[in-house]
């Protein structure tokens, strides 16, 4: 059993118990390619998740169509994503159904609405989002960023501490790279036709890292319910549990800068990175 369960990691977690955290994404598997380690460790810990996601991902490209028989490329991300949030240990997923694709243009005060919704009824203690990056500059992803910082904003003192996930600028290249050592030509050099040097190139340092290593086969687990965004392909389809465990085992934050009241309850999980 790795560290990060035991001793003062496992006394942070149990304080954390009772409490709810919110995560709001974008699409079907931006929870567990983002953070699905930590959220898994949140639900582990007695925190009720509850996952706000945007869209139904229907403008997503499609591993196999013979995964989608009738053509509701949406409606199949639904079920997937159901199968990832049970993984994870994800309480409720509220799954809404604006535009895949238009997140950051169309609807904005609707979709600021509906997360300034989800907020006073589920009143969580920490919300988690997307940094100004997207992950990869992701336009949708970039949008729901933007309007979960907007309806956190507009709660004023009341409002409960924001966090920024981004991911580890490399290590999405050493994912293909060890799945191409194990699958050579089986593994594709991308995820979804986009350059693994892209992810986390853009983020800001972040402030504390969580250590989910002993999560990461719940997450990859999560991740591989997302059929048809994995498909047999997929470096992650292909990656090793050790590799796996390296790579995908820390997931990073930034506390936002905006005025909360509460206990700052994420950093409780969190080692603090120091910028020297
Ligand atoms: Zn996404």
């Amino acid at each position: 059993m790795a560290d990060s369960a035991t001793g003062s990691g496992e006394r942070s977690d149990r304080q954390l118990a009772g409490r709810t955290v919110l995560a709001v994404f974008a699409h079907p598997d931006d929870e567990s390619l983002a953070c699905g380690g930590t959220l898994a460790r949140l639900a582990d810990a007695g925190v009720r998740v509850v996952l706000l996601c945007a869209s139904r991902g229907e403008a997503g490209s499609i591993s196999d169509p013979a995964l989608v028989p009738d053509g509701d490329l949406g409606g199949v991300r639904a079920c997937e994503l159901r199968d990832a949030a049970a993984v994870l240990g994800i309480a409720e997923v509220m799954l809404l159904n604006y535009s895949d694709g238009n997140l950051r243009w169309k609807d904005e005060p609707e979709l600021l609405a509906d997360i300034v919704g989800a907020i006073r009824k589920y009143r969580p203690d920490a919300v988690i989002t997307f940094a100004e990056d997207g992950l990869y500059w992701h336009l949708d992803h970039v949008g729901v960023h933007e309007r979960t910082l907007d309806a956190v904003a507009s709660l004023g003192a009341e409002a409960p501490p924001l966090y920024f996930v981004t991911m580890q600028r490399g290590a999405m290249r050493e994912v293909v790279n060890a799945a191409h050592a194990k699958a050579g030509a089986s593994s594709d050099s991308s995820f979804w036709g986009i350059t693994p040097d892209a992810f986390g190139l853009s983020a800001e340092p972040p402030s504390f890292v969580v250590d989910v290593r002993d999560w990461v086969p719940r997450k990859l687990a999560a991740l591989r319910c997302h059929r048809t965004q994995m498909g047999p392909h997929n470096p992650m389809a292909w990656i090793g549990d050790e590799e796996a465990r390296r790579l995908l085992g820390v997931e990073q934050y930034r506390r936002s800068p905006l005025e909360a009241t509460g206990d700052p309850m994420l950093e409780h999980l969190g080692e603090i990175q120091h910028a020297d």
